[in-house]
């Protein structure tokens, strides 16, 4: 075939196909024009998982009469000055800039705009369809721009293929409003539709706007779940908010990024902040984090992928740095800390089921209803922190403990638990997690300090091990010496243990070594050596641990619970689970009706 230019209809439909992937690329699309229109409340309306209908209306400036034509013209935009006097693609401010949103959608779909310029006496519409534009038409519209798109991809019917079902259309038509609501607090949401429920994101002002306007999108637990992050580096400023450990997600979806107010999804940022987590959290959880960064638009490009989602930093390695760095210090510095979502999942669970019939109690008046619903549960909660009095008798110093945040031991229970009161509440300590936690956090200071101490065992220990296992643990030999553990390759399929580290005490080395065996294997080789030693010192831990199941002392209680307070990181295990959860005075109260 020779070699000819393809008609303007076929290019535009091209162009639609990379900027028009699903719905929820059109409604993003039509919310950032909103949104760079100065718009303050912006409504979004769509049916059938938005396929079959889109609607996003706004109360932003508006098109004027004679721009109509122009705006759903390819390559027409109000964003870029025409030949790039303005600072041009380096100097980007606006969501848009390429002009290819509204007739690549016009191109793929039937599409109305309508609009009313601020202080225009009337309001006009265009209407374009598979490409076909209409005349300019009056229309009614009070303010600003409605834009209503119908059958999408009914001039590109193999794109219809591969749509989702109309569930997941929805979901991420949501998800994408979501993004862009939280960079934009000082903005009402509406989002409505046949397919969803109603969800409305009021405008929020003030200092603590951005984590209100979060804690609206993620859910209310979010704002005491999370700690502020705020850092600035060689000009690049990264603020908002990482969840606690405690809180991770199976999957990456509640990890929201944005670059100069844009949202983002960006591989690079996604690793940045797992290695952010990598020594507080199981690799196979996922953080839920709201991250901003603001830096010169000349220092990122934004026009690498037609749906700028994608973006390209002049220096990634700052940006990592900057991100692993700040959220690290974030967590650290947020001291110790518990999730409100386990005090609320704790709550649901004492909470009495609704089938299970409750002795009735002999109350009458007002609250009666309420002393009937809470009477067995209460009463469970009690007979659990019975044997109080007798420790606290023994403590000692107590009103000095009371104050500190994990307050005062009062009881063990299940040989597991620890139950310390506090002064605005009780926590409830796991002594298993909570000790492996700290013997970690002691190894690795060691680390810092030249050798750490080790024990000689009197037997040296000889364990049996697949070749491979064998092969790679004497391969890290001297790794494992700098921790304490000493041993030796012993034929092809055994190695034998010499010494291990004094800080975990006794303990069965056969299974420790063959526990970091197994680490081992899973290691890929772009590790560095202080990560493999915190991997070491990890697993480590697990064997130096106060095991549940061991009778403590008030006195052994009240240390752990002291040096809990001491150590950064205390609140989570090293695979992320919590090592304590609180409820405070009124979560109590709530259980008890009073609240
Ligand atoms: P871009 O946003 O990249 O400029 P679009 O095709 O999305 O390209 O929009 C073309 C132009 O139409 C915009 O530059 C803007 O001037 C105008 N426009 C689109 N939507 C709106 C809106 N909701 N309110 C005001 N102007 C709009
Ligand atoms: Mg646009």
């Amino acid at each position: 075939m020779p070699i000819r230019r393809l008609s303007q209809d076929m290019v535009n439909r091209i162009a639609a196909g990379e900027v028009v992937e699903r719905p929820a690329s059109v409604v993003k699309e039509l919310v950032e024009n909103a949104v760079d229109a100065g718009a303050r409340h912006i409504e979004v309306v769509t049916a059938a998982g938005g396929a079959a209908f889109v609607r996003v209306s706004d109360d932003g400036a508006g098109i004027g009469h004679d721009e109509l034509a122009l705006a759903v013209e390819r390559h027409c935009t109000s964003k870029l000055d025409g030949d790039g006097s303005d600072g041009g693609l380096a100097a980007i401010t606006t969501l848009g800039f390429r002009g290819e949103a509204l007739a690549a959608i016009g191109a793929a779909a039937k599409l109305t705009l309508a609009s009313r310029r601020a202080g225009a006496a009337e309001a006009w519409e265009i209407a374009v369809a598979g490409g076909e534009v209409s005349s300019v038409r009056p229309s009614a519209l009070a303010k600003g721009t409605r834009v209503e798109v119908r059958e999408l991809f009914f001039a590109t019917p193999a794109r219809l293929k591969f749509l989702k079902s109309e569930r997941a259309e929805a979901a991420a038509i949501t998800d994408a409003v979501k993004r862009l609501t939280m960079a934009h607090p000082d903005i009402r949401f509406t989002l409505a539709g046949s397919d969803r429920n109603e969800s409305d994101y009021p405008a929020v002002g003030g200092d603590e706007a951005r984590l209100a306007r979060l804690a609206q999108v993620i859910g209310g637990d979010f704002r005491a779940d999370s700690v502020a992050v705020d850092a600035v580096r060689e000009g690049v400023r990264l603020s908002g908010y990482a969840g606690l450990p405690t809180v991770s997600r199976a999957n990456g979806l509640q990890q929201y990024f944005f670059v100069n107010d844009r949202p983002v999804r960006d591989k690079q940022l996604i690793g940045a902040l797992r290695a952010a987590y990598a020594d507080v959290m199981r690799r196979d959880r996922h953080p839920v984090a709201a991250l901003f960064l603001s830096l010169d638009p000349a220092e990122v490009d934004v026009n690498v992928h037609p749906t700028k989602a994608e973006v390209r930093f002049r220096d990634p390695g700052l940006v990592r740095g900057l991100i692993v760095g700040a959220v690290r210090e974030a967590l650290a510095a947020g001291g110790i800390r518990s999730a409100r979502e386990r005090a609320t999942a704790t709550i649901a669970a004492f909470r009495p089921a609704p089938a299970r019939p409750a002795r009735p109690v002999a109350v009458a008046g007002r609250g009666a209803a309420l002393a009937h619903e809470f009477a067995e549960p209460a009463q469970a909660a009690f007979r659990v922190v019975e044997p109080s009095a007798r420790i606290a008798a023994e403590g000692g110093g107590d009103t000095d403990a009371l104050a500190r945040p994990l307050g005062a031991a009062r009881a063990q229970i299940l040989q597991t638990y620890i139950v310390a009161e506090t002064a605005d509440g009780l926590v409830i300590v796991d002594q298993h997690a909570a000790h492996e936690r700290l013997v970690y956090e002691r190894l690795k200071r060691l680390l810092g300090g030249g050798p750490v101490a080790r024990q000689i065992l009197l037997i040296p220990e000889v364990v049996e091990l697949a070749s491979e296992d064998a092969e790679r643990l004497a391969a890290r030999a001297d790794e494992l010496a700098r921790l304490g553990l000493a041993i030796e390759r012993f034929g092809p399929g055994a190695v034998v243990v010499r010494e291990t580290p004094s800080l975990i005490g006794a303990v069965d080395a056969g299974r420790l070594v063959r526990d970091l065996a197994d680490e081992m294997a899973e290691w890929d080789d772009s590790a560095g050596l202080g990560q493999r030693l915190d991997r070491i010192a990890a697993t480590m831990a697990c064997y130096g641990s106060v095991r549940a199941g061991r009778r403590l002392n008030a006195t052994e209680m009240n240390a752990l619970l002291r040096e809990m307070e001491e150590t950064p990181s205390a609140g989570q295990c090293n695979h992320g689970r919590p090592t304590y959860i609180e409820l405070t005075r009124g979560d109590i109260e709530r259980l008890f009706g009073r609240r």
